[in-house]
């Protein structure tokens, strides 16, 4: 093998195509990385990684052990097709998302959600602290998140309706637990779950709902608004912090601002 330093200083012009070499390679780990960061696929590519760095190590020191050498072969792509079974559907999550992500960044910010539905998302807050009810509402902004969410139903783009979010809201219903998506001015799912923020994070002691809606945006880009059962405040949390209690009037405000419409 030439050595990498003898490459980058020949005349030829090699040495472009190696700095391209190593810059795909980085790009593909960076890309994995990001793609299995927290999930529990990490666990699996991780020992995956470490098997066959171990092996890779193991020949390179002792090249004589060609049964070593012969299982590092097979296994490679024995592990590459395991790990492509087992986890097709998260596979198959993170292309959607990544194109999502690909697409929307392509598009303008317009593609926010609008202000028509941010009023009714107003109306809808109003309307429940009115019932003395609490709710969890996502508002997504430039990424899509659906591999936060933990369980819940998938909606087929449902209009955003004061009264059909009220009504989801209402216990006994069946929805009425976890969180609502709103992508695009559209319900796109409910009841789902979120994130938790760490415990250690934050002074004021908060309930669940709080801080899942912190949890989120500690994370991501969106924007959670909260109503809470107990007090009736309207509370909304984006870039990692929990803003409020707001009036109707500051919610309306910060939320147009918060999706580009002011
Ligand atoms: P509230 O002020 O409304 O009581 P809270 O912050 O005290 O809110 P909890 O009382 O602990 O929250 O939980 C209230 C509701 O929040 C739960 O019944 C559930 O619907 C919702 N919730 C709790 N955890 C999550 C989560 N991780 N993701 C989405 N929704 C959640
Ligand atoms: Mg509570």
């Amino acid at each position: 093998m030439e050595p990498l330093g003898h490459a980058i200083f020949s005349r030829d012009g090699f040495w472009l195509l190696q700095i391209l070499d190593i810059a795909i390679v980085a790009f593909v780990v960076r890309a994995v990385i990001r793609s299995v960061w927290r999930t529990p696929a990490m666990v699996v590519v991780t020992a995956f990684t470490g098997i066959l760095l171990a092996g890779a190590l193991l020949k390179r020191v002792f090249p004589d052990l060609h049964a070593v050498g012969f299982l590092l072969e097979n296994l490679t792509g024995v592990l590459f097709l395991t790990t492509i079974v087992i986890f097709h559907e998260d596979i198959r999550n993170i292309l959607a998302e990544q194109g999502y992500r690909l697409s929307r960044k392509l598009r303008s910010r317009t593609a926010w959600t609008g202000r028509d539905t941010v009023e009714a998302i107003v109306d809808a807050c109003v309307h429940l602290r009115r019932r003395r009810l609490g709710a969890l509402m996502v508002i997504e902004r430039n990424e899509v998140l659906d591999s936060y969410y933990r369980e819940g139903l998938e909606l087929d783009r449902l209009p955003v309706v004061p009264e059909l979010v009220v009504s989801m809201m209402q216990p006994p219903g069946p929805l009425h637990d976890g969180a609502l998506v709103i992508r695009n001015d559209r319900l796109v799912r409910a009841s789902t779950f979120l994130p938790l923020a760490e415990y250690t994070r934050f002074k004021m002691k908060l309930g669940a709902r709080h801080r899942a809606a912190l949890g989120l945006a500690e994370r991501s880009d969106a924007v959670v608004v909260v109503v809470s059962e107990e007090s009736g405040d309207f509370r909304i949390a984006h870039e990692g912090q929990l803003d409020g209690p707001h009036s109707e009037e500051i919610l309306r405000e910060e939320l147009l601002r918060l999706t580009g419409n002011e």
